[in-house]
């Protein structure tokens, strides 16, 4: 269960001048020293602004890629301190603020400190106490805006919370929500589940099938199901390991699969063959869902209340494959009346690759962390901000 009394910004107490402690999560793709996606960034804004509307001065801080506890300038956060300084240029947020090589407390008299890659550090990832204590002495208050990080303790979101009052930001606390409607859904309420494995995403079917009415599977991960129901795969990829967990989830009657596929001899990018899943050819892959099975998905998407969706439908990643994800990104986003939830990575490349971002209630900005929430899992970080504080 999501717990739902989280203390939040407007918990603060005499919030005005204090000297808070943000960790957001800004580990952005780069390309070089361009920020290719700059969602995590515009996403903190909020709070950001929220907390300067209110004199804090903020020292920030985050992780970017895996350092490994070593300093590497490879993962250094100054080009992302760079795109962010264009990013409150663009909106009109006129601050002093200065980048850090050390994270070190000082006394420096600037709005918003931006500290370098946490990661540089061996203390964060294993949630080392003296690292916690540096970051610790940064503000009076913690902020953690980090939602794609919930399902890690680390000392930069873990540690460093349990020695002084937290509080979550709103971009958490917009993601939380936005998840929360999944556990009391409106119904009908359909998930879609697609990628390369089912044992990745066991726990998470597992805890779905409690909810939905319906989930509807896609990607590799069907073809253990459809080896499981009696029938032939050809050359594609099954689990046999999995072959009972998915016969048990058959017999739940709320399993949807794809009746046909796309496919081809080899694993490549090259134009397919359609063809049933009862006459499936004995030396074919499957690499995309048929254009059947996207009608028989239509049919349960168009009249959903609750959509939840993760993973792509085929190999999304060729030109030749990528239609069925493409077309239920589509269908989603054309359903209205739903509460629509999408996390995980290729899912969210399809929806921004058609501009179709409006069209979803809320497209998650943590795939590990979301798929940790409709998991069921117990997150210890969210524990954090229910604690007693003593300010
Ligand atoms: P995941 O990270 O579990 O969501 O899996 C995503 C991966 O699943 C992508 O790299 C896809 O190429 C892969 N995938 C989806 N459908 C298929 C398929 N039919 N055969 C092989 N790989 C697939």
């Amino acid at each position: 269960m999501i717990p739902t009394n989280l203390k939040t910004l407007y918990d603060i107490k005499n919030l005005e001048n204090k000297k808070v402690l943000l960790r957001v999560d800004y580990n952005v793709p780069l390309e070089g020293n361009i920020v290719k996606d700059d969602t995590r960034i515009v996403e903190s804004l909020a709070t950001i602004k929220y907390l300067l509307n209110h004199n804090c001065k903020i020292s920030m801080i985050s992780h970017l890629g895996r350092p490994d506890g070593k300093r590497d300038e490879k993962y250094s956060l100054k080009p992302v301190y760079n795109r962010f300084l264009e990013i409150l240029k663009k909106e009109k947020i006129n601050v002093s603020t200065k980048f850090y090589d050390e994270i070190e407390n000082n006394q420096d008299d600037v709005q918003i400190k931006f500290y370098e890659n946490t990661r540089f550090y061996y203390g964060d990832e294993i949630c080392d106490e003296n690292f916690s204590q540096t970051l610790f002495k940064l503000g009076e208050i913690f902020v953690n805006d980090a939602f794609s990080l919930i399902h890690r303790e680390h000392a930069s979101n873990y540690g460093v919370a349990m020695l002084m009052p937290t509080y979550c930001g709103f971009l958490i606390e917009k993601e939380l929500r936005a998840f929360q409607k999944l556990e009391n859904p409106v119904k009908p309420y359909i998930a879609i589940m697609g990628g390369a494995k089912i044992s990745d995403k066991l726990k998470i079917i597992k805890n779905l099938i409690e909810k939905v009415d319906y989930i509807l599977i896609g990607g590799a991960m069907a073809f253990t199901f459809l080896k499981a129901y009696g029938l032939n795969v050809g050359k594609s990829p099954v689990e046999e390991d999995m072959i009972k967990e998915c016969e048990f989830l058959l017999a739940t009657k709320k399993i949807i699969l794809p009746i046909d596929f796309v496919g081809q001899e080899k694993f490549e990018d090259i134009k397919g063959k359609n063809f049933d899943c009862k006459n499936f050819p004995d030396n074919y892959l499957g690499l995309d869902i048929g254009k059947k099975s996207i009608d028989l998905f239509k049919e349960f998407i168009k009249s959903a209340h609750t959509i939840f969706w993760n993973g792509p439908m085929g190999v999304f990643e060729f030109e030749n494959y990528n239609k069925a994800t493409l077309k239920i990104a589509k269908m989603i986003a054309k359903n209205k009346m739903c509460h629509s939830v999408v996390g995980g990575g290729d899912s969210v490349y399809a929806i921004n690759k058609l501009k179709l971002e409006k069209g979803f209630s809320w497209i998650s900005t943590g795939g590990g962390a979301s798929l940790k929430l409709v998991s069921g899992s117990n997150l210890k970080v969210l524990d954090t901000f229910n604690k007693d504080v003593k300010e």
